[in-house]
Order: C-alpha cells, then structure tokens, then sequence
C-alpha cells in the first residue's frame, strides 16, 4: 500500500466512525484483536465484541453526525504488515445539536494486513486538548510535543505489535512457525533435563475437503484444530500452525509409553464430532515424531525438520498408526530415493521408459479383449528393470505421476499411429497412482492429452488400484463421476487387497473389477473359493465385468470359466510384450 492509499483509508474510516457514523461499514474494518483506546483514556476495549456493543450504544446516544475540519493525515510507518497513521482533526458538533463544541483530536491508527485485507489492530483516540480553551499559541506548540509523543509511542506501539504479530499464524492466533521455534528453545533451555518430543501432523486430503466444503470452511476447521491444540497443550509445551493444513506440539513426556497414549488420545480431540457431523465428513490426520535427546545439540529447527520427514515417510507408506517417530534410516532412505528420482528424470529425456502390452482374453471365445500397458526401463546396456524395483520410490516421491502422464502421453501418440495405419485397436487399459486424486484438475488435465491425439475415450481404461480406496475414500467418488463423465473406463485393479466398504462400490460403480492375483492364485483353497464366488456374484448382480489377473494354468482358465468370469489376463495367454511384438502378433492379426 502507499502512503496516499494508507491516508485515504484513514480518512474513510474517520468518515465512517465520525461523520458518517455507519458502525456497521466500520466494523468490517476493524480486526478481531483490536485495541481500541478510547479519548481520555476511557471506553478502553480489546475485544471485537466489546466494542461492537459500546458502538451499537454510542450510536444510540448520539444523534446526528459530527463535522469534520482542517484534517491531517501523517503516516507514521508502512512496512509490508504494518501501517501507522496519525490524523489530527477538529470535530465539531453540527449546529442543530446542543451541546455544541469542537474538539481537536488526534486519531491514531496502526493496520495490521491479515490474509491480504488490511484491518485496524489499533486506535488510539485522544483529545489535544482535554481541560478547556486555551490560546491558540500554547494549543499549537502542545499538538506539536503531542504529535511527536504520539508519534513515538505509536512507533513503539508498532513495533512491538509488529514483534508480537511476527511470532503469530494470523488464521489461528496461535504461535507460527518463528514463534514456535523462539519458545521451544527457551523451554528446551530452562529444562534442559526434560524429555520431550516434537509431533507434527497435517490433515489428510485438506486440499481436497478445502475445494469441496469451500475455502471459508476450511480456514473454519484450521481454526478449530488450533485452538483443541493449544487446550492440549500442558506446562511448558507449545503448539504452533507450522504452514496450511500442518501443526507441531512441543510434548514433554516421562516415558514413551505415556507420548504414545497421550498422542493416541488426540486424534479424536483435534475436531469435534459435532463439527465432523455437521459437515457430514470424517477428518484424518497424519503425523510424525521426533524424539528430543537431553542436551541434543540439534536446532529446533532442525528437530522440526525431522518430525516432518517421519510425518512424510508416514504420509508415503501404509500404516497402521497415524504417525511414525524419526529414525535416521529415513534420511538416508530419502537421499537414496532422491538419487534415484534424479537418475530417472535423466532416463526419461533419454527415452528408457517403455510400454510392455499384456492382452487380456475373453474366456468364452478366446478372442482378444483388450491389454493392460506396462512401464518398463530399459537401461542402456539393454537390462530391463521391473517397475516393483521403481514404481513404490516414484510414489513416495512424487514422481510418478510424471511418470504416469509420460506414459499415457506415449501410450496415445502410439495409439494415434494404429488407428492412422488403420489397424483394429483393442481398448487399453493404463495404470494411475492414486496421488492424482489429490490434483483438483487432473481428470481434466488426463482427458486433454487423450483428446490432443484424437483417441476415442472408450478405447482408454483407467486402472486405479483398490488400496486408494481406503485412502483416499471422499475424492474417489468425484473421480469416478469425472471419469464417466467423459466416456473412459474405470477399473479397479488388486480387487480384493483392500477392504472397499461395499457401499462405496456402489456409489462409484465401476466398470471393471481386476481380481487381484493373490486372489486367483488361491481359488483352490476353501476360504479364497468362498470369496472369489461372493465376489464374482456381486459383479454379476450389479452388471460389472470381472478381470481375473494372473492366470498361469489351464486349470485356473477352467475354474473361471465355469464360474461365468468375462476376461482373464495372466502368463497362461501372455507374458507382457514389447510394442512391436504386440502390434505383429496381436493387433495386426485382428485387423
Ligand atoms: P498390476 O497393475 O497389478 O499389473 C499386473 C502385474 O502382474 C504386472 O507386473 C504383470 O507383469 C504381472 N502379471 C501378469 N500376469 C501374471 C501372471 O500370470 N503371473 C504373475 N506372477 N504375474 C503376472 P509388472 O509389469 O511388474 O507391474 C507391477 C505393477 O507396477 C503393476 O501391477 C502396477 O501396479 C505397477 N505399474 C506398472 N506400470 C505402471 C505405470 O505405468 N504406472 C503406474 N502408476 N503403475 C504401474
Ligand atoms: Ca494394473
Ligand atoms: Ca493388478
């Protein structure tokens, strides 16, 4: 903001609270953590509240308006969170209200920026003159001695609020990440004998529970969240909103057992369940905890940064718990991870990922049905490296949804070629890592590079495993409404790992279940007998086709054959194959 920005809201504030007397206008401007000094010291109030109802009152008592003159508007300090401006200005009665008087006032007001809306934090009200009449010379040289004690103790005034304001997530209230750091070391310092351990946790899927519930409700929960926190908080503890949807808790503790009841109990304790009812979802959290050694020699800072990197191995990995506790094995976990990422991006420019095809056949006729494509990279020497030794390090790292979309990108440029050349393409099916159900655009983003080329979206099947399910239970119903929307499939592949609640089933309705491997392989044995049958009932009754994976003898084919399942995949028909094996053995012999 400039100064003349900063004066001209000045002078619209003192409009509105002066002359224009609209309290309600003025409250929006006014901040939730006012101070407000009132003239002669009197009608001091430092809550939003308070004032709210003193100036519902005031504007009761008086009638009429005041006039303003000879208005000055100094700003005393702008800095990117803080402004200080000191107005001087005579207020005067209108003429047709009694008593009449002028007053010569000075208006201090110090604005705070909180999420991006300037709002006053600060007003000091006082009259130049409070005892009566005096000369204009001793008026004069007193505004002056006032104006630049005012001056300095606004400066003071707004220093220390810029100080404290410093220290302090404007959302919440609570310490951020400064302030947190500042007063775990002066707790670690006076104690230097206490256990204690650092937690820091985020909510799961936030940004997604944000786009779905609104921003307004979002920053609701996030407040919620801060202020169970800081209740949770005992002697000599702190908590503080480290960044978005991520808090930490400095926890003393006297022995493990105790942190890990004590932490166990919060999770139920951050939201309430009438909140959680209210907005009809189920908020979870996921953490991680780094031990704090007396007498370590780690900044805090750097003892934060491991509570993070456990709360990241968590967030990456399946687990039981909500949250892990930092082991050194994870940093050099991470660094490997890292090398490896950076050695793919470099394989991906030099074009070592490659598509393997693996045909699925109806198990009535025989006849090609479709294929599942499958990454591969080729090193340079010609050593192919299976995707179990990659795919799980691109997950963690995030990577591989680069990978996912390079090869679908790869996967329709190919599939441009076959349908140019005129031969009788099968519908394919490709496989997508559950974290793209975090992107808010990604279906959009994944239907523009098949569009781009031009394929047809039944020809595409999208494989989603089972396990995001569980995971990711309030975004996958949007995908599957997206995915339909368009006209692709859905499939969902290893059916039978995971524990998809049959209602969500339901609501999603795919198009296809992949049994899971584990699942075929096992059909001879009672219980995994019961199940495949329970399962392939469901399908039949809700008109999904079934995709038994991983059939390798002529006696699994029989089994699903009497069973009445559609299709099979498996190396009992096909290993998975190269691009051009599979053009010449299997699209070109259908054309
Ligand atoms: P998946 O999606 O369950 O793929 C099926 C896997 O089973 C493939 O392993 C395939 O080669 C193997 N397979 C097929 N038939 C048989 C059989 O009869 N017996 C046995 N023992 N195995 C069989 P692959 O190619 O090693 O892929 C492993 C996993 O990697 C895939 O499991 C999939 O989850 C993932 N993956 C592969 N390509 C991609 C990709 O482009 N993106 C993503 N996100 N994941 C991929
Ligand atoms: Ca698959
Ligand atoms: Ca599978």
């Amino acid at each position: 903001m400039t100064e003349e920005q900063a004066a001209a809201l000045t002078r619209e504030i003192c409009q509105l609270y002066f002359v224009e007397r609209d309290y309600s206008k003025l409250m929006n401007y006014i901040s939730k953590d006012i101070i407000w000094i009132g003239a002669r010291g009197k009608e001091n109030f430092n809550t939003f509240e308070d004032l709210q109802v003193y100036l519902q009152n005031e504007k009761e008592f008086y009638e009429g308006s005041f006039q303003l003159a000879n208005e000055e508007y100094h700003v005393l300090e702008i800095t990117k969170d803080v402004i200080c401006v000191l107005s001087c200005m005579d207020v005067c009665t209108p003429p047709e209200v009694e008593p009449v008087f002028t007053e010569h006032i000075y208006f201090t007001t110090i604005y705070h920026r909180e999420d991006k809306e300037w709002r006053v934090l600060h007003i000091h009200n006082s009259f130049a003159d409070g005892v009566g009449r005096k000369t204009a010379a001793a008026e004069d040289s007193r505004y002056c001695r006032d104006f630049l004690m005012i001056k300095e103790e606004a400066f003071r005034l707004a220093a220390r609020e810029v100080e404290e304001v410093r220290k302090l997530d404007a959302l919440t209230g609570i310490y951020n990440v400064e302030g947190f750091v500042e007063c775990m070391e002066s707790i670690l310092l006076d104690d230097s004998f206490g256990h204690y351990a650092i937690l820091k946790f985020g909510i799961n899927q936030f940004r997604y529970l944000n786009h779905v519930l609104g921003y307004r409700t979002g920053d609701t929960i996030l407040r919620e969240i801060a202020s169970n926190l800081k209740m949770l908080c005992g002697e000599r503890e702190v908590c503080a909103r480290i960044e978005k949807d991520n808090y930490a808790i400095l926890l003393r503790y006297e022995n493990r057992e105790e942190l890990d009841q004590r932490i166990e109990g919060f999770w139920e304790h951050f939201i309430s369940r009438e909140t959680e009812a209210a907005l009809d979802i189920k908020v979870h959290f996921t953490g991680g905890v780094c031990l704090i050694e007396p007498g370590s020699r780690d900044s805090a800072k750097q003892m934060l940064d491991k509570a993070m990197l456990a709360q990241n191995y968590r967030k990456s990995r399946k687990w039981e718990n909500h949250y892990v506790y930092y082991e050194p094995e994870m940093e050099r976990n991470q660094l490997r991870e890292q090398e490896l990422v950076e050695t793919a991006r470099y394989a991906m420019r030099r074009n070592e990922f490659s598509m393997y095809f693996q045909p699925q056949i109806f198990l009535d006729t025989g006849e090609v049905a479709g294929t599942e494509v499958l990454v591969r990279w080729v090193k340079p020497d010609g050593r192919i490296v299976m995707p179990d030794e990659f795919i799980p390090v691109f997950e963690h790292t995030g990577f591989i949804k680069t990978l996912d979309f390079y090869m679908l990108e790869k996967l329709c440029s190919h599939m441009r070629k076959w349908l140019d050349e005129g031969l009788d393409v099968c519908p394919v099916s490709i496989n997508q890592s559950r974290l793209h159900l975090e992107d808010q655009h990604y279906v959009e983003q994944f239907c523009s590079v098949v569009d781009r080329y031009r394929i047809p979206h039944d020809l595409i099947a999208f494989e989603l495993t089972e396990s995001a399910f569980t995971e990711y239970d309030q975004m996958i119903q949007r995908l599957a409404t997206e995915l339909h929307f368009y006209g692709f499939r859905l499939d969902i592949d290893d059916f039978g790992t995971g524990y998809t609640a049959l209602n969500l089933l339901m609501q999603i309705e795919p198009d296809v279940l992949k049994m899971d491997r584990s699942l075929t392989a096992n059909y001879q044995n009672p219980r995994g007998n019961l199940v495949l049958k329970k399962m392939i009932e469901i399908a039949k009754e809700t008109e999904t086709t079934i995709i038994c994976e991983g059939v390798e003898y002529q006696e699994q084919e029989a089994y699903f054959k009497h069973l009445q399942c559609d299709i099979a995949q498996g190396y009992y028909y096909y290993r998975p194959m190269p691009e051009e094996e599979f053009v010449t053995r299997i699209l070109k012999r259908k054309s």
